[in-house]
């Protein structure tokens, strides 16, 4: 019975012995495990430096003893705020859409304005 070759995901030297083989041998799955969770941290840490500096941004638009902010879109691009990254959303009864990146959120108002908050205590 001609059989379909498979190779080790790690080297990819051709595999030989039981058909749902995926490395050579231990040494092989680990080091091609390890690299995968080195990927995937890497991209988490990526990620929440990202969401963290988003979150610093917002803080600092707040000034200190206030509420909220208001800032022009184009001045939190400038400073490296990223509108892709959030950790939630929030919508009041209005059903105006928060965009939170922890403690702090912004909403998007006309003419390219944003409206930066925090959170209350017994906001959800
Ligand atoms: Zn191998």
């Amino acid at each position: 019975m001609e059989m379909e070759k498979k190779f080790c995901l790690q080297c990819s030297k051709e595999l030989h012995g039981r058909i749902d083989k995926k490395f050579c041998d231990d040494y092989c799955r680990n080091t091609y495990n390890n690299h995968q969770n080195a990927t995937h941290n890497n991209l988490i840490r990526n990620i929440n430096y990202v969401l963290r500096k988003n979150r610093n941004i917002l803080e600092s638009k707040i000034p200190s003893g206030e509420d909220m902010g208001k800032i022009s879109r184009n001045r939190l691009i400038q400073e490296g705020f990223s509108f892709t990254y959030f950790t939630h959303i929030y919508q009041n009864k209005k059903g105006n859409l928060y965009h939170f990146c922890y403690d702090f959120g912004y909403l998007e108002l006309e003419n390219d304005w944003i409206l930066v908050v925090k959170v209350k205590g017994n906001q959800g």
